[in-house]
């Protein structure tokens, strides 16, 4: 069976691939084992140079892997530069830090016993990773586990397989062992047999709670651990004395990002009464300007949505939340052209339980609330199942902090968009699953926490 994938910018099929057979996916599990027996024992300042390589290597091909993704997800080729870019420092960062995060941590000394902690790598950790930042999800998992001393199995989405093999090629030519890091071109199907297989130690998920739901499941009938990074309905509020410029301006980029399909992109936006219409207007104005085209072209600011279902499944949410009452003040409907585009769109007056209030629109929508205050703003932003980020707009940081700890989500971020960084730990409450990644939380993940006693 072979494996397409298709540009969603002009509908064009960008390569073809074999998908992994059975018989090469026990190969490659075996040799996972076999890797991982030798890996775990490396010495980490090796596993750590050569993170260092794998960082150079991305830099070197930067334009390479910045064109294989704008054609097959559509992001603008400019923000698909920085995601490699990203990914090269998540490789600096834990070639740097990894040994500092896995050191023995000792909690008492003699006289009647020394007692420690020691983080042991746990084997081969099975990757299950989106489509929307194609490189920078799987570095992210990669970077760590690689540097505790696991090895990693990728199974990509089923529309991003170039980058999947190119991922896989920059480990192997920056000197990593034959089966550290592979590649299983396989179906999500499959999925649940490689989680059952014995020779799989874990298991992390990004993507969807429904598919989350099933890796958890699966996981935990094999007492696996794991770790998800599902979905997000992010609040960005706006207080009365938010900064109203900065404010309008991030928050345009904070919808827009990626073509508006990111797990953190700000989706809800909760605005107090005072500056509802101030908000909305300059908004709803930024949002008109935003350059809608070619991913390929530097001008642009907004590609196509990743895949055509993906496009049609949003126009369905935006179309019930105006049947059920909703009021759309841009955009709304699909473009009259080739490719999986869609407009940038605003919707407000959305009633309770309407898509756009209780699902994630993972696309340019936003969806602006007016509340009577920071109280009602509070309530608002947490009245969702989600679980992922938030921010709030102040210029009193003293308010904006205590807002911030109010939030049920796991990024709390006050005047800026929420982002992930390497030194930062990532991840959710609720229904954006558990576990968290990067920095030090991150590699201490997929590791076992022993602890010693000496007497
Ligand atoms: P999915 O959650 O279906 O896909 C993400 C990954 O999970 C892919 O590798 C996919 O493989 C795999 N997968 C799908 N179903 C299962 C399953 N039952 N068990 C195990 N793995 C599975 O996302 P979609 O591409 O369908 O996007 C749908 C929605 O998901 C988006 O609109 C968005 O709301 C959310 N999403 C969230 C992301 C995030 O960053 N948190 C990223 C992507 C999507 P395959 O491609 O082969 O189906």
């Amino acid at each position: 069976m072979s494996i397409e994938s298709t540009n969603p910018a002009t509908g064009e099929v960008v390569d073809t691939f074999d998908e992994t057979s059975s018989g090469d996916r026990e190969a490659h599990l075996d040799r996972a084992v076999e890797t991982f027996e030798e890996w775990s024992e490396t010495p980490i300042e090796r596993r750590q140079r050569l993170l260092s390589a794998a960082a150079d290597v991305l830099r070197e091909n930067s334009a390479e892997y910045a064109e294989l993704m704008t054609k097959e997800m559509g992001k603008p080729i400019g923000q698909a530069r920085d995601e490699v870019e990203k990914c090269a420092w998540v490789c600096d960062y834990y070639a740097e830090h990894a040994a500092e995060h896995l050191d023995d941590e000792v909690i008492a000394s003699e006289p009647e016993a020394r007692t420690l902690l020691s983080y042991e790598p746990l084997g081969p950790i099975l990757a299950i990773m989106p489509w929307n930042f194609p490189f920078w999800q799987v570095f992210r998992f990669a970077a760590p586990n690689l540097a505790a001393g696991n090895v990693g199995l990728l199974k990509h989405a089923s529309n991003v397989p170039g980058c999947a093999r190119a991922i896989e090629d920059v480990f192997r030519e920056a000197g990593f062992p034959e089966g550290a890091f592979t590649t299983l071109l396989i179906s999500s199907s499959e999925i649940d047999e490689v989680i059952e297989d014995d020779r799989i130690a874990g298991v992390t998920i990004t993507g969807s709670d429904g598919a989350g739901r099933s890796v958890a499941e699966t996981a935990g009938s094999q007492l696996k651990k794991n770790v998800l990074e599902l979905g997000g309905s992010d609040p960005f509020v706006v207080l009365e004395d938010a900064p109203m410029e900065k404010t309008v301006e991030t928050a345009v980029q904070a919808r827009l990002i990626n073509n508006g399909q990111s797990c953190i992109a700000a989706k809800r936006f909760v605005v107090v009464d005072e500056v509802y219409d101030e908000f909305l207007e300059r908004f709803v104005e930024e949002m008109d300007a935003q350059t809608v085209g070619d991913p390929m072209d530097e001008e642009t600011d907004i590609g196509p949505q990743a895949r055509e279902d993906l496009a049609e499944e949003l126009h369905e949410q935006v179309e019930k939340t105006l049947e059920a009452g909703g009021e759309c003040r841009l955009g709304g409907e699909p473009m009259d052209r080739d490719g999986a585009f869609y407009p940038p769109t605003v919707l407000t007056d959305v009633p309770e339980d309407a898509p756009a209030d209780q699902e994630e629109l993972f696309g340019p929508v936003a969806t602006v609330f007016r509340v009577p205050d920071e109280e009602a703003a509070i309530e608002k932003a947490n009245d969702t199942r989600f679980g992922l980020g938030a921010s709030v707009w102040t210029e009193d940081l003293e308010r904006g902090e205590r807002v911030a700890r109010q939030f049920e989500s796991g990024l709390a971020f006050v005047n800026e968009l929420v982002k992930s960084d390497p030194r930062l730990p990532f991840g959710g409450v609720k229904d954006s699953g558990y576990g968290r990644e990067l920095a030090r939380d991150g590699i201490r993940e997929f590791v076992n926490r022993k602890t010693i006693w000496v007497q």
